[in-house]
């Protein structure tokens, strides 16, 4: 499948954003997310946790060096493994929070998606030896606000990569922790068929709507409110590009063939094209309403 550099979160890249809030970055390597941790007078936040027990223990050991003593959260904006399985470094240290959605996907698909991705690489598999998937301890339906001490945080679901994405959004600082909904440079994954195209372009408005300061996108470099309008306008570009042709009654393979050539030349600095064909089926299924079949993983070897 992909090849991988071994997907650490490196600690020592940890930076301060804005006052109180730091990043933990996505180092340019597939399947480390970038993390956030948000410090407060009497809590402290950590959205995301990395894949698997050696990322977990790095975030927490990061959460409680920053935290000196107060209380620890945990809230994670998808239950993708590099983005939740690394939780049970937090399990009887943080309240972990998630809204209900995100919780019941985690029991549905949580074991699917730990096979899936042991089986992507020798070097993930180890990483994900011994995983306990760890359900929230804390559930919310909708909207939930957190007071962590001079410093307010948002917690909202709104779906779209999967059914139970969740933003997390600081008002008075304006920062915006979007998850997979954003990744900057890199192809939007439409990894199943929870992923719905029509819902992400209106989560994508949603968030602009925030007019955030700094947007920290699931994957690469930590932008601005611009990054959502250029990932919406992807979105919107990919939809159209596959109503055009099911319009014209173009068969699924010329769809599969055109569409992904267009999009990729249209986005040539875009990385990670292995998941075009993903969003062309997905939005394909939507607009037709036929069932979702997705096509093989290409390999990295054969890109
Ligand atoms: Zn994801």
């Amino acid at each position: 499948m992909f090849q991988f550099n071994a997907p650490l979160v490196q600690l020592e890249l940890a930076r301060e954003i804005t006052s109180g809030v730091i990043v933990l970055p996505d180092p340019h390597i597939n399947l480390v997310p970038n993390i956030g941790i948000v410090i407060g007078t009497d809590a402290v936040l950590v959205v995301d946790c990395g894949l698997g027990r050696e990322n977990g223990k790095r975030v927490f050991q990061k959460a409680v060096e920053v935290a000196r003593g107060k209380t620890l959260l945990l809230t994670t904006t998808h239950f993708h493994p590099e983005h939740a399985f690394g939780a049970q470094a937090f399990k009887g240290h943080a309240t972990i929070i998630a809204n209900t959605t995100q919780g019941e996907e985690l029991r549905e698909k949580g074991a699917f998606y730990l096979n899936l991705f042991r089986d992507m690489d020798p070097v993930v598999k180890d990483l994900l030896e011994d995983v306990e998937l760890v359900m929230p301890g804390e559930t919310y339906q909708g909207e939930k606000v957190i007071d962590l001490g001079g410093k307010r945080v948002v917690l909202r679901e709104l779906a779209g990569h999967t059914r139970g994405d969740q933003i997390v959004f600081l008002p008075h600082e304006r920062v915006l922790f979007t998850g997979d909904l954003v990744e900057n440079r890199l192809f939007p994954i439409f990894p199943d068929q929870d992923a719905h195209g029509t819902q992400w372009i209106a989560a994508l408005a949603r968030m602009i709507d925030l007019s955030p300061a700094t947007v920290v996108p699931g994957h690469g470099e930590v932008a601005t409110v611009e990054l959502l309008r250029e990932f919406q306008d992807l979105l919107i570009f990919v939809r159209e590009e596959v109503n055009r042709r099911v319009k014209e009654e173009q068969a699924l393979e010329l769809i599969d063939q055109e569409g992904a050539r267009i999009i990729k030349e249209r986005y040539l600095e875009w990385e990670n094209d292995m998941w075009i064909p993903f969003a062309i089926r997905n939005i394909y299924a939507e607009l037709t309403g036929t069932p979702l079949a997705l096509p093989a993983l290409r390999k990295s070897r054969e890109q």
